[in-house]
């Protein structure tokens, strides 16, 4: 991807990095305060999928942004129904975040990607890999905007002797494929005996498409906006849905750190980049109105931005209640909903 439609001297790229390297900033939000904290231990994931009846989700990363180093992992998502595994998106730790879960890697069906960012794609290969050697079946699926075709087929054959070598060491049958299939549009995705998986275009640009999921288990319904501008088909995607998780930017705070890195002299136009930023993600006042308009029971707020950790709960919660009357969760990495 290029840079080539933002304004000169905007950088999105560079202010996501620095946003990792500013740990000073939660001192100058207005709400700063003491924080929940902003994940779930592996012991309290697993203990809450023991005792789990019917359909779970478990947020494996909640962060906005290819940012490494954070408290909050990259985006990703795994469901576990009727002892199935269903992944949404693979932004960097997902192999280490659906261990921690302690759900088996060969329970794993299928893979969804919803748009073809770092922090939803970047660990897509090893994910298969790893997956693979700790007992993934050699028949999982993969599902997303194209290239994924040509994106795992050139994994795999970048990482064939890497596989062959394992494979012949450990007398596995190796994994030379992965049963991908291309969503472009709006439409059904996807069924098998757990699930059916429906899917609709949002509003990323420039990604072309970014898509938004719906899951229809037999119990339970959950949709995902991907990552969006605030979008009226999402709410209609949503509709009746049990969960909804979605993407939230708290606007006071990364406008705070967009002064602040101005501040300090990085090149950055403030009214450029927020605008940017509106362009393609979606303010919390508007996440709630979304929900409330779906009538979802449960709405998740994730894909956090800015994902800092001094940001409270009840920060992130505030402007979206103002809107949406149901219970609102904030997303914490290894929670399970
Ligand atoms: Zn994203
Ligand atoms: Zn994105």
């Amino acid at each position: 991807m290029t840079d080539t439609s933002r304004p000169p001297g905007l950088s999105r790229r560079h202010l996501l990095a620095g946003l990792a390297a500013t740990p000073a900033l939660g001192a100058a939000l207005p709400a700063a305060a003491q924080t929940a904290g902003p994940q779930w231990t592996p012991q309290q994931a697993q203990a809450a999928l023991k005792d789990a009846k019917g359909t779970k989700l478990v947020l494996l990363g909640t962060g906005a942004g290819p940012v490494p180093g954070r408290s909050r992992q990259m985006t990703s998502h795994v469901m576990l129904s009727n002892g199935s595994a269903y992944v949404l998106d693979c932004g960097m730790g997902v192999t280490d975040q659906y261990a921690r879960t302690g759900i088996p890697f060969n329970a794993l069906k299928s893979i969804f990607i919803t748009h073809h960012h770092p922090d939803h794609n970047i660990e897509y290969g090893p994910l298969l890999i790893v997956g693979w050697v700790q007992g993934l079946a050699l028949d999982v699926s993969a599902f997303g905007p194209p290239p994924l075709k040509q994106m795992t087929d050139d994994f795999m054959r970048a990482y064939k002797q890497t596989v062959d070598f394992w494979a012949e060491d450990f007398h596995m049958k190796p994994l030379t494929a992965v049963n991908v299939q291309e969503i472009s549009g709006a439409g059904p995705v996807m069924q098998d005996d757990n699930v059916k998986v429906s899917s609709i275009v949002v509003e990323h640009p420039p990604v072309k498409p970014a898509l938004a999921y719906r899951f229809d288990f037999k119990d339970r319904s959950i949709a995902f906006s991907g990552d969006t501008a605030p979008l009226a088909a999402v709410a209609q995607m949503a509709k009746g849905a049990d969960v909804l998780v979605h993407e939230t930017m708290y606007v006071p705070a990364l406008e705070n750190y967009l002064r602040a890195a101005i501040a300090r002299g990085q090149p950055v136009k403030f009214d450029a980049f927020m605008a940017h930023m509106k362009a393609d993600h979606t303010p919390a006042e508007d996440v709630g109105r979304i929900a409330q308009e779906a009538g979802v029971k449960t709405l998740v707020l994730s894909h956090l931005t800015p994902a800092i950790d001094s940001i409270t709960d009840d920060t992130w919660r505030e402007p979206v209640a103002k809107y949406f009357k149901g219970e609102i969760v904030v997303g914490k990495d290894l929670m399970v909903v």
